[in-house]
């Protein structure tokens, strides 16, 4: 284990891709690999030695689509990293971490009321800790959130940084859906970053059937060995077609057709229409999703069918332990799903995530020496 560096070392976004409505021209956002200074760590803080960090669709919409950062550019972005923790807190020094996505107050009505996962006054990794994010060598964080990995079974340290976002808001959802053994499930985008987790975790909580709908078709084959008992090819299919084959599948494999959860994960105009399609009987729609696109629905359904619509943000702190623990006793499988490169590719990565959604996720590696 390495001690407290000089400096930090990072890949800054110095400026976001910015569009000129007026003159229709878009000046290209620009990411610096450049040093800034450690910061002193106050009582309950530990500077983590990043051992990777997830690009994540987030990181993109921040880089690419005018989506503002809370803390101003120039900073760094990245909220799903691994580590391992070299100063501050005692009490954490040489342990391997998982640095939350999102890190409550503790303080407000919402964190008091266990909502503490949507507090207004959280701190995000990349977004909202100053001008700290997970492209970086190191990170300053609060030492409370910190979710120790005490035995890692074999698995890089860098893989779990996944587990920060893309595996736990898939945990966090579930139980806002409250999600029961036996239950009936359906994934809408099933193959995303999310989305695969979302089947592996509700299957995980013994959800007794996993649809999982999507276009992709290489993924969805790999969704059913990873979650998905039946998939749908959504492609070039509308929501009323999509409704009648899950109906006759329901019929086909003796399921029910109430009372089904669905967790819409694309964020889409289409994934969100298609949602409220399929939202019946005493049914649940959890918008997992997030998007910019209004839809239309008649909330009298919601009225007549007994069901409810339900959104849901980030993950609990206290909810990784138990996701981490998913993972280590192979219930939800994370390896088939990273792929790590050096840290040093960040710019051609983004451009590539950008332009195709990754078959796996794509975590980077500090290598700045
Ligand atoms: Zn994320
Ligand atoms: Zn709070």
């Amino acid at each position: 284990m390495a001690g407290v560096p000089e400096k930090i070392k990072t890949w800054q976004m110095v400026q976001p891709t910015v569009y000129n409505r007026e003159t229709r021209e878009t000046t290209p956002g620009r990411l610096q690999k450049t040093e800034i200074p450690v910061p002193e760590l106050k009582a309950g803080e530990a500077l983590v030695e990043v051992a990777g960090c997830g690009v994540c669709h987030t990181d993109l919409g921040y880089f690419y689509d005018g989506v503002p950062t809370v803390s101003k550019p120039p900073l760094t972005l990245g909220h799903e990293i691994s580590g391992t923790v070299v100063a501050g807190d005692p009490k954490w020094i040489g342990k391997e971490v998982i640095i939350p996505a999102v890190m409550p107050c503790r303080e407000c009505f919402l964190c008091k009321t266990g909502r503490g996962n949507r507090c207004l006054n959280q701190k995000m990794p990349g977004n909202s800790i100053g001008l700290y994010g997970g492209f970086s060598s190191h990170i300053p964080v609060p030492s409370v959130d910190l979710c120790e990995i005490k035995d890692r079974k074999g698995i890089p340290l860098s893989h779990f940084a996944v587990i920060a976002d893309a595996a736990t808001t898939p945990f966090q959802a579930a139980k806002r859906a409250d999600l029961q053994p036996g239950d009936n499930v359906i994934v809408l985008g099933i193959t995303g970053g999310v989305g695969q987790y979302m089947g592996q975790v509700a299957k995980a909580l013994g959800a007794k059937t996993v649809i999982g709908m999507a276009r992709n078709q290489e993924k969805l084959d790999r969704a059913l060995k990873f979650g998905a008992d039946y998939v749908i090819n959504t492609t070039d299919k509308d929501a009323g077609a999509i409704s009648k084959e899950f109906r006759a599948l329901c019929k086909e494999k003796g399921l029910v057709n109430t009372g089904w959860k669905i967790f819409e994960v694309t964020g889409s105009k289409a994934g969100q229409e298609l949602a409220l399609a399929l939202l019946s009987f005493t049914g649940k729609l959890l918008v997992v999703g997030y998007g910019v696109k209004s839809v239309e629905y008649n909330i009298s359904r919601l009225m007549a069918f007994d069901a409810e619509i339900i959104g849901t943000w980030g993950c609990l702190p206290e909810y990784y332990p138990i996701v981490l623990d998913m993972v280590l006793t192979g219930k939800v499988n994370i390896e088939e799903f990273v792929e790590t490169r050096p840290m040093s590719t960040i710019e051609r990565t983004f451009e590539e995530n950008h332009k195709t959604p990754p078959m796996k996720r794509i975590v980077l590696t500090p290598d700045f020496d």
